[in-house]
């Protein structure tokens, strides 16, 4: 079985067996240096000056705008990547050496789960994780934030934990949700973490039941597991040559979501797999005809300052301001308002230039619909646990 980290409950709650397959997918490779990056920047911030945490971020590295973005003001201070761990059969929590470099996990128990919190700030009983944009659960359900509460209340002796998700956007934005377990919320986390621990040792026993749904998408195990290989498979050997959905029921039409996001996952690992062998031999001939190649392609595009006086001169003024886009996106307005708003107050600085906008008509909204998940919320859960939105 592999070891049990708090960032792995989530799926081990949902699917035990994927705990017992060999860990074949990892993140792509851009979007986990990316990540570290960020994190790092951010553990930096703890100890230096924005230019001095920037000037260690290589300048082309593709998170660079990203960190440039974060406002130092609302990183809050505190001991960033913590590595921690939970012995599930005693409930003894424990220090580790070092977190995210994973060299404190070595030589730890194997049945212990262990983890690195971002940013725990003892003053304040908080534990905050950094995040991207990817979805995640509500703080009140979210069993990695719940996890590294839990444990971090131990080593404390706190009966009450604060635990915030931060959700960082590509400009550096960070949009906070936080939760309050209190000891009552702190005793079901725990719970919940011993029934995980226990049907993840009942599926080695059982090789099975192996649970397919959207969650698939974020498994290790994926290329290994014999139900979504299988989907694949009868995919490939021929499937129904149309798809009719008007006589399904709605039972059917969720699972056939599920079974397609599962498909999709599968068959992104085979394009990548693909992609990794082709760019190792240069060339690979396709049966159809063509091939698949290592393309390079570039784009041109001018920089306005010193591109538009020279097409002024040479087209005329009216002909190159009529194709001259001007764009302000809502994140470069947030951007713009918490570089002047004062310490903390971001959201209120923001909101209060966005109802200034809308007065003097310069607010254009535009709205559309699509098909989107949306993950579950565990309603009883909720009475232990105070939630705000920022
Ligand atoms: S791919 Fe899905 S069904 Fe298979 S082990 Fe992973 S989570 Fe379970």
């Amino acid at each position: 079985m592999k070891r049990l980290s708090a960032s792995g409950l989530r799926l081990a709650e949902t699917c035990p067996a994927s705990l017992h397959l060999p860990e074949i997918w990892t993140e792509s490779g851009d979007a986990a240096e990316a990540g570290t990056g960020r994190h790092l920047y951010l553990e930096h911030l703890q100890t230096m000056t924005r230019d001095e945490a920037l000037a260690l971020v290589p300048a082309d590295a593709p998170w660079r705008s990203t960190c440039e973005g974060i406002d130092p003001e609302e990183v809050p201070r505190g001991r960033a990547e913590v590595g921690v761990a939970l012995d599930p059969d005693d409930g003894s929590a424990h220090w580790l050496a070092r977190g995210r470099d994973g060299t404190g996990y070595a030589s730890v128990p194997g049945h212990w789960i262990t983890g690195t919190i971002d940013l725990l700030v003892e003053t304040e009983q908080w534990v905050v994780d950094w995040k991207g944009v990817e979805r995640v659960d509500d703080p009140e359900i979210n069993l990695q934030l719940g996890a590294y509460g839990l444990i971090a209340a131990r080593l404390h002796g706190w009966d009450w934990v604060r635990i915030s998700a931060a959700h960082i956007s590509p400009d550096g934005r960070i949009s906070w949700r936080h939760g309050v377990l209190d000891a009552w919320a702190l005793a079901e986390v725990e719970e919940r973490i011993l029934a995980v621990v226990a049907a993840a040792r009942a599926a080695s026993r059982e090789q099975g039941p192996y649970r397919r749904g959207v969650h698939c998408t974020r498994c290790s195990g994926l290329a290994a597991c014999p139900t979504a290989m299988g989907l694949v498979a009868a995919m490939v050997a021929g499937g129904p040559s149309t798809i009719d959905t008007t006589g399904m029921l709605p039972a059917d039409l969720a699972s056939a979501y599920e079974t397609a996001a599962v498909v999709e996952a599968a068959v992104a690992l085979t394009k990548r797999a693909v992609e990794d062998a082709t760019w190792a031999l240069g060339t690979l001939p396709l049966p159809s005809g063509g091939s698949l190649q290592v393309v390079e392609r570039s784009r041109k595009s001018v920089d306005p300052e010193r591109g538009v006086p020279v097409l002024r001169e040479l087209f005329g003024v009216d002909a190159v301001d009529a194709e001259l886009e001007v764009k302000i996106s809502n994140s470069s307005v947030e951007k713009l308002a918490k570089r002047v708003a004062p310490p903390r107050q971001g959201s209120a600085f923001v909101t209060e230039l966005w109802t200034r906008l809308a007065s003097d008509g310069a607010m254009r909204t535009s709205r559309s619909q699509s098909v989107s998940l949306v993950r579950a919320r565990r309603a009883d859960r909720a009475p232990q646990v105070v939630v705000e939105e920022e």
